[in-house]
């Protein structure tokens, strides 16, 4: 009988394991995968994360990995339109981390190897977690029946979990299609974010380890078979920027959705991270929100296991609280989607001037970095 047994070994199913491993609780993660995604997803990191990560003993071992972006800078047509700090953040990290998901889960593993040797099996798939009075029962695609006093489905989007425990999701596809890929870096903008408004619709580009920089490109519907090559024009046709069509290292495109689960908790099942809800990538917010809902729980069940305390309220309260974080991010990457997608270029030129300006004043200069930064 584990305390709690935790489906999915992503970023917040690691992540969860180490911060309760910590508490003083017996923690068993069943992962799928026989080995690590290479498929390139998060990159950002914010500040509210990285406090949470410190806590987990791995903050300077990603800052050891990752670029520090602390500023932002928009542009159009050649021109800059506005720059945004995040120097003057409260707290810690001012800064956004940038470092490859794979990287993070890398270092989320180790670290939980350390602190809880053996608690990590790769290659096990879970096909249903039941409620028998007594105990929790996870069962896997090779036969074991696993028992637990409590289950976290950290499963993702499609979680198993989640189905299991009879929960619905609601779901919303957005219009919004992109072209992704990382080439080595020649620009000249270092450690800083680009976020290029353009009438054919946004271009960003992201500071990565090792040289590399990310491109992302609003298209107009999702490509079927993407190049190199094709993202290499985009870029240039829109921005005038030539990048690197032979360094690439990673291409994807993608259309985007979010999804909400209508509960976060039922029982002794709860569902955190993309599990719980998905968010569009744009704004990069989906593993930080993840992380913050284990900060959050990770409280309510050491009071429960440890202390014996009853928990209702604060569970009930808990699903609340990240339900509400959760249309926050939401809204936040529609926001962020409605900036990148194509304007006729009188009406982009007044928005982005209007922008501009707005965001010379101080206080809405500030307003607008902590919300890029989820604080
Ligand atoms: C292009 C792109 C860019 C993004 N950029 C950012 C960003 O910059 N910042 C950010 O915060 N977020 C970003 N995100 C979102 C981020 O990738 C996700 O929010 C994050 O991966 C969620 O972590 P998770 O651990 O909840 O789920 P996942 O990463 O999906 O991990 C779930 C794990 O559960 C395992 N699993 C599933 N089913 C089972 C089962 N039945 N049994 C056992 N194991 C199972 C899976 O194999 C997987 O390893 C981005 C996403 C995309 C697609």
């Amino acid at each position: 009988m584990h305390d709690v047994i935790l489906v999915g070994g992503g970023p917040v199913g690691l992540y969860a394991a180490i911060l309760l491993r910590q508490a003083g609780l017996d923690v068993l993660v069943l992962e799928q995968r026989t080995t690590r995604s290479n498929h390139s997803r998060a990159i950002g990191i914010h500040p509210p994360a990285l406090q949470a990560l410190a806590e987990a003993g791995v903050a300077d071992e990603l800052m050891l990995r990752g670029v520090k972006i602390r500023e932002g800078v928009a542009r159009s047509a050649g021109r800059e339109v506005t720059r945004l700090s995040f120097t003057g953040l409260p707290g810690d990290y001012p800064f956004v981390l940038a470092v490859p998901q794979v990287q993070t889960e890398q270092v989320l593993e180790d670290r939980l190897a350390e602190v809880a040797p053996g608690s990590f099996r790769r290659g096990v798939e879970v096909t249903g977690v039941f409620d028998t009075g007594p105990s929790m029962l996870v069962t896997t695609a090779s036969g074991e029946v696993l028992q637990a006093q409590l289950v976290i489905g950290a499963d993702g989007g499609k979680s198993t979990v989640r189905a299991s425990a009879g929960v619905t999701s609601s779901m919303q596809h957005y219009p919004d299609t992109y072209l992704m890929g990382d080439f080595a870096d020649t620009s000249e903008d270092r450690s800083s974010a680009v976020l290029y408004l353009e009438p054919g619709g946004i271009v960003e580009s992201f500071p990565l380890p090792d040289g590399v920089r990310r491109w992302v490109v609003r298209t107009p519907s999702l490509i079927g078979c993407p190049t190199a090559g094709m993202l290499g024009q985009l870029i240039l046709d829109r921005t005038g920027v030539s990048v690197d069509v032979g360094s690439t290292s990673m291409l994807s495109a993608f259309g985007v959705h979010r999804r909400l689960a209508r509960r976060f908790v039922v029982g002794r099942t709860v569902l955190i991270g993309d599990a719980a809800h998905q968010v569009s990538p744009i704004g990069g917010q989906g593993m930080n929100l993840g992380w913050l809902d284990v900060t959050a729980l990770v409280p309510i069940i050491t009071a429960s296991l440890i202390d014996g305390a009853d928990v209702g309220q604060a569970l009930a309260a808990f699903d609340a609280g990240r339900r509400g974080a959760a249309m926050t991010a939401a809204r936040q990457a529609h926001l962020n989607m409605a900036l990148g997608r194509p304007l006729p270029a009188p009406v982009l030129t007044l928005r982005n001037a209007l922008f501009g300006r707005c965001n010379r004043v101080p206080a809405v200069h500030d307003t607008i970095a902590r919300t890029f930064t989820m604080q």
